[in-house]
Order: C-alpha cells, then structure tokens, then sequence
C-alpha cells in the first residue's frame, strides 16, 4: 500500500476502524492530491488496475478522459460530489473496463480528492443482456397480439355471416321446433362474438395499442341502459336487483361511455352468472372532485358464491378463473376482470375485491371522468348565480314500500294505479330542493318515472325539466303548475275510476 504522506492518511491511522474499512472496500478507492499524483489506494483498486503498488502513479493514467495534465496542472474533466458517473479505467497493460464511480474533493483537506469506483462491466453486460432479452420479448409480444389481432378479426366474419343468416332464417321459419334450434345458433353466434371482442380487447391493452374515446355523454342514461340488459335476466332468475346513483353524481360527464358500460356489463353478468339467491346491487357514488375532474366510485355487490381469500388475488390476471371446475360450471375465458382492471387504471383508477365463501361479493373500482365545460351547461354555476334556488317542483310522498321505485317507474298506466295506490300514500304534490343542480336531477328521475304516462304528463314534464335546465324560475313555476294539474286531473280520474 502507498504511504498517505498527508493529513488524510494520519486521520486514518488514528482511526483503524476507518482504515480497516476502507483497505477491505468492495469498490475500489483511491486519494489523489491536486496534482493528481496518488496518495493512497485500497487493495481491491490495485487488483482491479493490475498494480502492485500504485506509488507514484498518476490519476491520469488510471482515468485519461477524465483527468489531464496541462502546463503541469491537474485538469478535471467529470464531476465532484455525489453525481455517480461512467467513466474507463485504465489497467497498469492499458486496457480498460468501465467503473460507476463518485470524485470528492475532501471537506478538510481540499488539496485532497478521493475516487470510489465500482467495476461496471457485470453491470453493464447484463444491461445489455436485459435490453436484448426486453427487445426480443416485445418482437415477441408483438407478433403474437398481431397475430390474435388478425385472427379473431378473420373469426369475426364467419360468425357474423352465421348469426345474419340464422336471424333470417328465423324469420322465414314458422316450425317452432327449427325456429328455437335457430335462436340456439343465434345465442351461440352472440357468445362467440363476445369472446372474439374480449380477445381483441385483451391484444390491444396487452399491445398498449388501447386508447379511450371520451365523449360528453348523460351518466343517468347510461346506467339507466346498463341497469335496461340487466333487469330482465336478473329477475328472472328470481333476484333483486337495486340501481342507486347518489344526487350529487353530475348529469353529464366526459369519459369513455362504451367501456364504463362494458365494465360494468362485466361485473354485473358475473354477479348475476355466480348468484343464484338473494340480490345484486350497483350503487354509483361521487367520492371526490378536483377542479373539472370528479372521482365516481362503483359497487357491484351480489349474494352468490363469493370467492376464497386464497383466489382473490390472481382473479384480477389473465385467463384466471377461481378454479378448473368452476370454469367447466360456469364457462367464461377468465379475460373479463383482466380487461375491466386495465381499462379502469387507464381511466385513473383501481378496481379491488372484497368477497366471503357463500356470502358474495363486492367488486368496487373508481374511475376519474372531466366535467363538461362551463357552456355545455355547468349547472353549479347557476347555482351560484340565482339566490333564490329554494324551488318546489313535484313531491312523492311515500307510503310504506314507496322506496320501490321500480312500482311507481309505470305510473300513469291503467293497470299500475292500483299498486302505486296500494302502496303510495300521496303520489303528486311538491318537493323542495336546495339547488338548481338537484332540481334536475330530481326532474330527471320524474321524467324517467313518467316515461310510460299519458302524453299530456310527458310533455308537462319535459317543459318543467327544460325549464329547471335553463335555470328560469318563473318558467319553472309556471310549469310546475302545469305539471301539478296534469297529475291532479289524472288523480281524479283515476279515483272516479
Ligand atoms: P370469466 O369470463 O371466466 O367470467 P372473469 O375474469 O370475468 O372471467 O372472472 C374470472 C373468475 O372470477 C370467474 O371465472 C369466477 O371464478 C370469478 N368471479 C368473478 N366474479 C365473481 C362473482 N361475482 N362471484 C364469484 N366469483 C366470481
């Protein structure tokens, strides 16, 4: 080892512990004064560089690019201080291998500089290993989704040739026996279609080739068409089956409907698929707004099988199903909830399980949507702007079971007003609403509600909900009247009936 013949190496025999440490280094050290001639190096520097003894060498010969000699000057060309570098050292037979390395200037003694490098050659092989191997992977990935791409596409035409045949047929065909084989080819034609758009789906995410299209489009409506393919299948199978969206979840959004709607689809069909008593609900929740973004939060929550801790996890990869016989039971690829997490962290958000053997389970995911823009009708704003927002428009003071809202959804027709009387106390007065924003929900939920009533009330309705959209009061009123009399008249006649 080099004798130190300044203060640094004093400093480190008077520490050993120091000294210990630093001759027994995994990186290679060295101590170089201001000339640049080496004071001290450490064992492993000196089996690195291939030096006995690096006595009375010079930094320059070790790092040549990176220190020099000019006009009998050390020039230093890399950086000092905690920036970790690439830079060569050169070996005593001049060749060279690279380091990651740190150059200080000692606090004490800045005639003083000490190097620590560490031999980057593993390193960097095995960089380039990996970068090779990455490389190959996606070539790979690539053909393969490619590949898939262009096979189900071929797939889809096939099966969409069938299933317009097979529906013409049905048509034409008045034997009930063949019409029914007809409508099996027909279902079978629709499931196949389904697996191919999951197959396609599941390429293009893995592809990362997926983009969504947002779009300014009603929430209310688009659960009210997601809530419209369930209803019918889930009560047939003897379930209830509950929509809530909070109030404050605004009217319109801006996000990718279609694939709020296919996730959704998903969760609900499997709820429905894996639940054979009790219920399904999905409820719709605003959790968080942030300038013109808003957080809704989902739950799909059933009363089925549910699912073991065990298998929770991996529901959520690919082609993952709970088990081989439940797949032979219930069928499926198993691509479902893999699309519905990627689709949902592409919308910013995240989708997790909470589930119980034979009590079911809750599949909750948030998604973060856009606000239209203040002229596409932000209504918080004439919130603000009209003081006088106490509005009374059309009350539904229920009775008990009046919370059924499904009951009251045929008001108007015949054959419903004995149920709704049976079951609501007083059907039509009026409501008072604490702002303009909930007036139009609430007006939706009533246009929604009388959408099967007799046209003199349907297009009371409409004058009323546009009315509360404007943010007119006067008209608001006038309507409402309107309204009021329409559904008092209809009262009378009904009793008289
Ligand atoms: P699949 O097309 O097979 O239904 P999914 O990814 O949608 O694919 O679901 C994967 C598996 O997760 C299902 O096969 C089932 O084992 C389990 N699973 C999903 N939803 C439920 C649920 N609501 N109740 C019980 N098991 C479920």
């Amino acid at each position: 080892m080099v004798s130190p013949a300044v203060s640094g190496s004093e400093m480190m025999e008077q520490d050993s512990y120091f000294r210990f440490s630093v001759d027994n280094a995994i990186e290679m050290v060295l101590f170089f004064d201001q000339e640049g001639r080496i004071l001290y190096a450490n064992d492993k520097a000196k089996t690195l560089l291939g030096y006995e003894d690096l006595k009375d060498c010079h930094i320059t010969e070790i790092f040549p690019a990176s220190f020099q000699k000019e006009d009998g000057r050390l020039v230093i060309r890399c950086a000092l201080g905690q920036t970790e570098q690439d830079m060569d050292a050169y070996r005593k037979n001049r060749t060279c291998f690279p380091v990651r390395a740190k150059i200080f200037q000692n606090e004490a003694e800045p005639s003083i500089y000490h190097c620590m490098a560490d031999d980057a050659s593993e390193r960097n092989y095995l960089i380039r290993q990996n970068d090779q191997a990455d490389q190959e992977m996606e070539a790979a990935m690539k053909m393969k989704s490619e590949f898939v791409a262009n096979v189900t596409h071929e797939l889809r035409t096939p099966v969409n040739g069938i299933l317009g045949n097979a529906r013409e047929l049905a048509e034409l065909e008045t034997d009930p026996g063949k019409r029914r084989l007809l409508s099996l080819v027909e279902r079978g034609c629709s499931d196949m279609n389904a697996i191919i758009n999951s197959i396609l789906d599941f390429s293009k995410l893995e592809a990362g080739k997926f983009t969504l299209e947002p779009r300014k489009f009603n929430f209310r409506n688009m659960v009210d068409y997601v809530k419209t393919n369930h209803s019918n299948k889930i009560t047939e199978k003897g379930l209830d089956f509950f929509v809530t969206i909070s109030p404050e979840v605004p009217e319109y959004v801006i996000g990718d409907e279609l694939r709020i709607v296919q996730i959704l689809n998903n969760l609900l069909s499997n709820a429905y698929k894996f639940t054979s008593i009790g219920k399904i609900s999905l409820e719709v929740v605003r959790t968080a707004q942030v300038k013109n973004r808003v957080e809704l939060f989902f739950l799909v929550i059933d009363t089925g099988i549910g699912i073991a801790r065990e298998d929770q996890d991996k529901l959520f990869k690919s082609f993952s199903q709970v088990s081989a016989s439940t797949s032979r039971k219930y069928g499926g690829t198993g691509l479902g909830l893999n699309i519905c997490k990627q689709l949902v962290e592409l919308m910013d958000g995240s989708i997790r399980l909470d589930s119980e053997v034979g009590k079911g389970s809750m599949f909750s995911f948030h998604i973060w949507l856009e606000l239209p823009a203040k002229e596409d009708g932000d209504i918080v704003d004439v919130v603000t702007r009209d003081p006088r927002a106490q509005l009374h428009i059309v009350q539904m003071m229920g009775g008990p079971g009046a919370e059924q809202v499904e009951d009251v959804r045929k008001f108007g027709e015949p054959g419903n007003l004995k149920e709704i009387r049976a079951k609501m106390s007083k059907l039509s007065l009026s409501v008072e609403m604490e702002n303009w924003e909930k007036a139009e929900m609430f007006c939706e939920t009533i246009r929604q509600l009388t959408q099967d009533a007799p046209p003199k009330i349907k297009s009371a309705m409409l004058h009323l909900k546009m009315a509360v959209q404007k943010g007119d009061y006067e008209k608001t009123m006038a309507s409402h009247a309107a309204l009021q009399e329409a559904l008092e008249h209809l009262t009378e006649h009904t009793e008289e009936a």
